[in-house]
C-alpha cells in the first residue's frame, strides 16, 4: 500500500489545494481599478448598482448592501425590535455569527436540532422549541440546500414568528420554483472570501417589506438621514442628522466592483461546482469509511453547492477526524469543518447552559463532517486529486476488522490507479 504523505510518502499533488479559493476575473480587477481611479471608493454609485442588480437576481423588491451577512442578520433583528426577554430559534449547525447576532439584541438564542439527511433545521424540532417568548426563527440553508421553507413558514404563521433566512451558503438556490431571497420577510446573504459570490467582505439583506427599507438604509450608516454619497457629491456638502444610533455596516464601491462581476459569473461558477460535485459523488461512492451527501428529491429546488461535506464513519476508522484532516493536508488537500455546533462553544455553554447531548443530530454531523474543496477556481484534475487523497487516507486508516468484514467483497473495492 502507498505510504501516506504524513508518514513520509509522496503527497497526491505537489502544490497545496487551498480550501475556498475564490475565482476572481479580469473584469473584477478592471472594475476595482476603475473605482480606485474614480476618486470615490466608499459607499456610492457602484453599491447602488450592485443592489439594483442583486435585487433583480434574487427576485426581491429590495436589496440593502452591507459589509457582511452578520450585519444583515443583525439589522433584520433590530428592525424587528428583538430585545431582552425574546427568544429566537435557529439551528446549532451554523456559523457562530447566526447565533451571536441574536445575543447582541439581548434576545435568547434557542437551538432546535437538524434533519440528519439535509443538515437543515428540522421543522418538527422548531415547533418543539417554540415558547410564548419566541418571536423569530433563523433557518440556515446549510451547504446551499434550501430548508423546508413551506413547513417553516406554516409554523411561523401559526405561532406569529418572523422569518429571517440565513442564505450565506445559498445565493444561487431555489426552493420549489422560487428564488431564495424572495420567500421570507428577510434573507441575509454573505459575500465573504470563501462564499459562492465574494466581495472579500460583504453582505446583502433582501426584503419585500417596503416599510423597513428606509430604516435599514439609515441603520447601516450610523443612523444618519443622509449617506456620505449624498452629503458630499451632489452640489456640495449637505448637513445631516442622526435619526437613531445606527451602525457602521455599509458596503464600499470597491467591494461592489467585485460584486457586480461576481454576480454576472455566478451561473457559470455554479456549473463548474456542479461538475466537481459529480466527480466527488462518483469518485467517493462506496468508499469505506466515508459517506457522501444524499439529498431528497424536491422539484423546483436548486442546490447552491457551496459545501461538499463528507461524513467520516468514525466507527470504521482507526483515527479521529483531526488526524484524518491532517493526513489530507499532508497530501496537499485543504479541508474545513462546517460546523462545530454553536451550542458546544464555550460562551453558549457557560451563558445558556447548553450541553453535549442536547442536539444529537447536529452533534453527530458536527463530529464527523469534513468539507472538501469546492470552488469555481478548481478544475477537474484538482477534484480528482481530492478523490484520490480521500480514498488513499480512508483506505489506510480503515480498521482491520472492517477490512476483514469487507474482504469478501474485495473485488468490488475499486483499485485506484493513481494511488
Ligand atoms: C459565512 C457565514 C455567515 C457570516 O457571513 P459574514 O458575511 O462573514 O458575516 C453567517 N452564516 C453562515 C451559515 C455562514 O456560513
Amino acid at each position: 500500500m502507498t505510504l501516506l504523505a504524513c508518514e513520509g510518502g509522496q503527497p497526491v499533488r505537489p502544490d497545496f489545494l487551498v480550501f475556498g479559493r475564490p475565482k476572481i476575473g479580469e473584469e473584477e480587477i478592471a472594475e476595482v481599478a476603475d473605482t480606485l481611479r474614480s476618486g470615490w471608493i466608499g459607499f456610492g454609485p457602484k453599491c447602488l448598482r450592485f443592489e439594483a442588480e442583486f435585487s433583480r437576481f434574487a427576485h426581491a423588491p429590495h436589496a440593502v448592501s452591507v459589509n457582511s451577512a452578520t450585519a444583515a442578520l443583525h439589522l433584520a433583528l433590530i428592525v424587528l425590535d428583538m430585545r431582552r426577554g425574546d427568544e429566537v430559534v435557529t439551528t446549532p449547525l451554523t456559523f457562530a455569527a447566526t447565533a451571536n447576532v441574536i445575543v447582541h439584541t439581548g434576545a435568547r438564542p434557542v437551538f432546535a436540532d437538524v434533519d440528519p439527511q439535509t443538515q437543515n433545521l428540522d421543522p418538527g424540532e422548531l415547533e418543539r422549541a417554540i415558547t410564548p417568548r419566541t418571536r423569530a426563527v433563523i433557518p440556515v440553508h446549510m451547504t446551499g440546500w434550501p430548508c423546508e421553507m413551506d413547513a417553516i413558514a406554516a409554523i411561523a404563521r401559526k405561532n406569529g414568528l418572523q422569518v429571517i433566512e440565513d442564505a450565506a451558503h445559498a445565493v444561487e438556490a431555489w426552493y420549489r420554483g422560487r428564488k431564495i431571497g424572495s420567500l421570507s420577510r428577510f434573507t441575509a446573504f454573505s459575500f465573504y472570501a470563501t462564499k459562492n459570490l465574494t466581495t472579500a467582505e460583504g453582505g446583502m439583506l433582501t426584503t419585500y417589506d417596503d416599510s423597513v427599507v428606509e430604516r435599514l438604509r439609515i441603520l447601516r450608516l450610523h443612523g444618519l438621514d443622509k449617506d456620505a454619497w449624498k452629503r458630499y457629491s451632489q452640489g456640495g456638502f449637505v448637513p445631516y442628522q442622526t435619526l437613531e444610533p445606527g451602525f457602521k455596516y455599509n458596503m464600499t464601491d470597491i467591494q461592489a466592483s467585485l460584486g457586480v462581476h461576481q454576480l454576472k459569473r455566478l451561473e457559470r461558477n455554479l456549473e463548474v461546482r456542479e461538475r466537481l460535485w459529480h466527480l466527488y459523488d462518483e469518485g467517493l461512492a462506496g468508499v469505506e469509511g466515508v459517506r457522501t451527501p444524499r439529498l431528497p428529491a424536491s422539484p423546483g429546488t436548486r442546490h447552491a453547492r457551496h459545501l461538499y461535506t463528507i461524513q467520516l464513519d468514525l466507527e470504521k476508522l482507526s483515527v479521529d477526524r483531526a488526524q484524518f484532516m491532517k493526513a489530507l493536508s499532508a497530501e496537499n488537500i485543504g479541508t474545513g469543518i462546517h460546523f462545530v455546533p454553536v451550542h458546544l462553544h464555550r460562551f453558549y455553554q457557560n451563558t445558556y447552559g447548553y450541553r453535549r447531548g442536547d442536539f444529537p443530530e447536529a452533534e453527530r454531523i458536527g463530529d464527523r463532517t469534513v468539507s472538501l474543496p469546492l470552488s469555481a477556481s478548481m478544475d477537474e484534475d484538482d477534484a480528482l486529486d481530492v478523490v484520490t487523497a480521500v480514498r488513499k487516507v480512508a483506505r489506510h486508516y480503515l480498521l482491520r476488522e472492517t477490512v476483514a468484514s469487507i474482504a469478501i467483497e474485495a473485488e468490488t473495492v475499486m483499485p485506484d490507479a493513481r494511488v
